[in-house]
């Protein structure tokens, strides 16, 4: 079963988000496998968003992530990297969908409250920066596990 790594960045929880992102995903049936609030470290930012280094906009978003708390979470489900990504919408909130986290919630890309896996490679890469292996909690059913017999 596909895995994608979300985070609930230091906006998102400054600003009472936590409950409700958490929510959006739930609501779908997605599996949380881990979950933990955390401060990013320096390190934990750089290999992040190491495919951004360099762009105008990096030493801002090392320091947006860095800020305060994240809420990091490895979600399971069918196709769950792009569909946390739909629920999550377009980087730019301006851009986003109605109905969506970043549509609802954020008004600037620079400040828009939760972050995704954008595809299996880059999940697998990033739960492995902020999890250890022992830190999966796979060995419960999901409702919807039970009921789609498996
Ligand atoms: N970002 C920014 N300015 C930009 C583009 C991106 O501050 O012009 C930040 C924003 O927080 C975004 C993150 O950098 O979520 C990573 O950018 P990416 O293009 O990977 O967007 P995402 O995958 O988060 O939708
Ligand atoms: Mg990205």
């Amino acid at each position: 079963m596909e895995r994608t790594f979300i985070a609930i960045k230091p906006d998102g929880v400054k600003r009472g988000f936590i409950g409700k992102i958490l929510q959006r995903f739930e609501d779908k049936s997605y599996k949380i496998v881990a979950l933990k609030m955390l401060n990013v470290t320096q390190e934990q930012a750089k290999k992040h968003y190491a495919e951004h280094e360099g762009k105008a906009f990096y030493p801002s978003l090392i320091e947006y992530i860095t800020s305060g708390p994240v809420v990091a979470m490895v979600l399971e489900g069918e196709n769950v990297v792009a569909g946390a990504r739909h629920i999550m919408g377009k980087t730019n909130p301006d851009e986003a969908d109605v109905g969506t986290i970043r549509g609802d919630f954020a008004q600037a890309k620079e400040y828009n409250i939760v972050h995704g896996s954008d595809s299996v490679e880059s999940a697998k890469r990033e739960i492995a920066i902020y999890f250890s292996e022992d830190e999966m909690c796979e060995n419960y059913k999901t409702m919807l596990e039970i009921v789609m017999g498996q």
